[in-house]
């Protein structure tokens, strides 16, 4: 009995779920019944139920889609793949012994070890922000934080009050929800402020979005960094303080301590470093995918498009190593389609050099978004 432990639902690890779960005829190694039903004993650890499926996040706050259609149940998947569900977070790893410790005291060992757990916030950048702003990270969080927020915005205006919400870090996924909120809030009198320690945009698509920010009102504080935050103020390195009723603080994302922790290789920021085979530099029996990894030869941008590209060579890989075989090499493609929605059903896409902006982009991500999560319902 060969145990393949995976720890994370995200991206990748749904794709390995999906293909566990499809009869052994459709899969790319014919792999015969007896292998997975038998001989292999699969489980996924995931401190939550579901993974939500971050590109329609913000089509959710901005009240196009409902938060049903926005998630992937992981204990359904895990059932049709007869994989064993445990509801609790890795929180280390021992790589010599091949054992996980997880957040509710189990441990669980491993022949195979397959890790696709996403970024976390890096709330210690900035000195009040654990305590006084909303982190986008984890996700399932910054849900229950939008839910009470948009409470509090309705108490507020039926209280004749306007609501002030201030933005610290504006990179793609920070201003998509702060676009979203804005039309989500729209009949109200909220205010929206973009704080960025940066003086341009991120990308290619930076001037396309400074237009659409510009046009729809925002408050920019470019080339600002935010060096501390109170409850309701966020202090600037020039001096100047934002009053805002909630800040959201979106920041760019970080790597997990805990790989870093366990001695397998990591990049300098923690990141777990891979090679073409998806496998650890320094541990053979440890796979890693999406956000979490780095391919050490082939550097990417950390984003769904990767994480979702990696879900078919790891599925493909994970087998091929419980059966010994040789693995397939994979090269992450160079350039990828980024999709941004601004909130009023009018998106953003880039790809390589060229971009454009419309409705119909937003028509064309809704359909490669739903496309998405079609594949994963069961
Ligand atoms: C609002 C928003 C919008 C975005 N839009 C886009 C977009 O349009 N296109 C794009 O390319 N990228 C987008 N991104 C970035 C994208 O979300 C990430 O790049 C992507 O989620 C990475 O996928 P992943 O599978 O590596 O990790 P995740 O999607 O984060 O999945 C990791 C999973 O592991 C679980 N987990 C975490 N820690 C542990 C642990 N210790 N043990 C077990 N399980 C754990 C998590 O609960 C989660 O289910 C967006 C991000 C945000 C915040």
């Amino acid at each position: 009995m060969k145990r393949l432990l995976l720890l994370g639902g995200g991206h990748a690890h749904v794709h390995v779920l999906k293909s566990l779960a499809e009869s052994p005829a459709q899969s790319p190694t014919e792999l015969p019944d007896e292998l997975l039903d038998d001989d292999v004993e699969v489980t996924l650890l995931s401190p939550y139920a579901r993974q939500v499926y971050s590109g329609m996040l913000p089509g959710w706050i901005a009240g196009h889609y409902a938060l049903d259609q926005c998630v992937i149940p992981l204990a359904p998947l895990c059932r049709a793949a007869k994989v064993r569900f445990v509801e609790t977070a890795a929180a280390a790893l021992d790589p010599v012994a091949r054992m996980v410790r997880g957040g509710n005291g189990e441990e669980f060992g491993y022949d195979l070890l397959s890790i696709d757990t996403g970024p976390v916030a890096d709330m210690s950048m900035v000195p009040g922000a654990a305590e006084h702003a909303i982190s986008v990270r984890p996700i399932e969080n910054f849900i229950q934080s939008f839910k009470r927020l948009a409470v509090d915005v309705d108490a507020r205006t039926k209280a004749g009050k306007s609501t002030a919400i201030a933005f610290v870090g504006a990179g793609a996924a920070g201003i998509e929800l702060a676009l979203s909120m804005q039309h989500a809030f729209r009949d109200r009198k909220v205010s929206f402020t973009l704080i960025s320690a940066a003086n341009t945009l991120p990308g290619k698509v930076g001037p396309r979005i400074a237009r659409i920010i510009r046009q729809r009102g925002f408050g920019i504080l470019a080339g600002q960094a935010a060096v501390r935050i109170d409850a309701g103020r966020v202090h600037l390195q020039n001096g100047a303080v934002v009053e805002a009723d909630h800040i959201v603080f979106s920041t760019g994302a970080t790597a997990a301590a805990w790989p870093r922790q366990s001695g397998i290789e990591t990049d300098e920021r923690g990141f777990i470093l891979i090679n073409e085979h998806l496998q650890s530099l320094s541990h053979a029996d440890v796979f890693a995918a999406g956000d979490c990894a780095t391919m050490a030869d082939h550097v990417r941008p950390k984003s769904g498009v990767y994480a979702v590209r990696a879900g078919p060579p790891l599925a493909e890989n994970l087998r091929r190593a419980l059966r010994g075989e040789a693995l397939q090499r994979y090269v992450p493609q160079r350039n990828s389609l980024y999709l941004i929605s601004t909130g009023d059903k009018y998106a953003i896409a880039s790809w390589g050099g060229f971009s454009w902006q419309g409705a119909w982009v937003w028509r064309w991500k809704d359909r490669i978004d739903r496309a998405f999560m079609d594949k994963y319902s069961t």
